[in-house]
């Protein structure tokens, strides 16, 4: 396979993981969140696999949209940061995008907006986030608004996002779906409000749609969490292999600023795998990576192109065996809180020269 590292993309897993959304959320549609390249993942691998089996995808912003049309991807898209200005309100007819409306400033373009083929749209309503929507007091006026707009197809739907569904004893998403839950049932349509953590901890925020993003791709939306926990399984799987293996005195410092010192005489293997693949630079001495399928410690810094093992644990290492840096047998739960990060930021983070596969 050569010494580049790759990322195995398992379709099979996604696959079981929408199922635990179903399972989860029986009697709810399912809008697959594939922003920021699927998590990294890949954007139109990911959602030429999800297409036909969920009900809708969403995407962060236009030009995402945009690419998944042009791939030829024929099912309803929503945008779920909106349009910003006239342009990209003609990209979303053209494209046949969902808008999400999150501010007033969209409300008076898409009511100034002429359009044969008016848009579909959510309308965003911050119920204690603070991030994107219109404060409960602005929301029903806004929707009464939206909904009389010539540019806007049928019903609008109501979407609130929360802020703390990853800890569920968190009182906070019971507070934000009680305060979006009042409005909700005045204005009577169709409403989302669950990512993935509430869709695994609050089953009475599943409404007509949720909107999984990280569990579909195998990762617990939990802090502290591990898939296995919920029946995830992961779809990413960072692999690369050992290209040399060195020995050295007691006292040997490792790599750069030479923060790590061998204890004593001992082999240390060098991976070909590094931040510039979108391995963290501050994954620490100490880090797990599963080399034969047997966990090994991380030690020294993280090089652009390399990473060091400590390998007095493994004395028939040879050079080419394979390694995962996350995946199956190593969650990158786990790596992320080594390198004090979030899961979401390093499957995001694998870079380009990464080879993505399928398997
Ligand atoms: C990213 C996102 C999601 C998915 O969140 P996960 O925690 O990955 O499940 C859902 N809704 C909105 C509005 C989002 O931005």
């Amino acid at each position: 396979m050569g010494s580049a590292p790759r990322a195995v993309i398992d379709l099979a897993a996604l696959r079981h993981n929408l199922e635990r959304v179903r399972a989860a959320a029986p009697n709810s549609r399912v809008l697959a969140v594939v922003k920021a390249n699927a998590y990294g993942h890949g954007l139109l691998r990911i959602a030429k696999a999800l297409e036909s089996v969920v009900d809708a995808l969403a995407v962060a912003r236009v030009g995402e949209g945009i690419s998944l049309r042009q791939a030829g991807i024929f099912c309803p898209i929503v945008v779920l940061e909106g349009g910003t200005d006239r342009q990209e309100l003609d990209l979303a007819v053209a494209h046949r995008l969902e808008l999400v409306v999150h501010n007033l400033e969209q409300v008076k373009q898409l009511q100034q907006y002429k359009t044969h083929t008016p848009l579909a749209c959510w309308l965003k309503i911050d119920s204690g986030m603070h991030r994107l929507g219109l404060s409960t007091v602005a929301a029903p006026a806004a929707y009464q608004a939206l909904a009389a707009c010539r540019a806007v197809s049928g019903k609008p739907r109501l979407m609130t996002h929360f802020a703390n569904a990853d800890d569920p004893a968190d009182p906070a998403t019971q507070t934000q779906w009680q305060l979006f839950q009042t409005i909700a049932s005045e204005l009577g349509t169709e409403v989302s409000a669950a990512n993935s953590g509430a869709i695994l901890g609050w089953p009475e925020t599943h409404a007509d749609w949720v909107r999984p993003g990280i569990m579909l791709y195998g990762v617990s939306p939990f802090l502290n969490g591990r898939p296995e926990t919920d029946d995830l399984r992961p779809v990413m799987s960072l692999q690369s292999q050992l290209i040399a293996i060195n020995h050295y005195k007691k006292g040997d410092a490792i790599g750069y600023s030479g923060s790590w010192v061998c204890p004593q005489d001992m082999a240390v293997g060098v991976l070909s795998m590094g931040y510039g693949d979108g391995y963290p630079r501050h994954a620490a001495s100490g880090t797990p990576v599963l080399l034969n399928g047997q966990r090994v410690p991380l030690v020294g810094r993280v090089s652009m192109d390399m990473i060091t093992l400590d390998l007095r644990g493994c004395p028939g290492a040879r050079v080419g065996d394979p390694a995962i840096l996350w995946g199956a047998g190593l969650p990158v739960e786990e790596i992320a809180e080594a390198a004090n990060t979030i899961p979401y930021q390093l499957l995001c983070g694998v870079t380009a020269r990464v080879d993505f596969v399928e398997g």
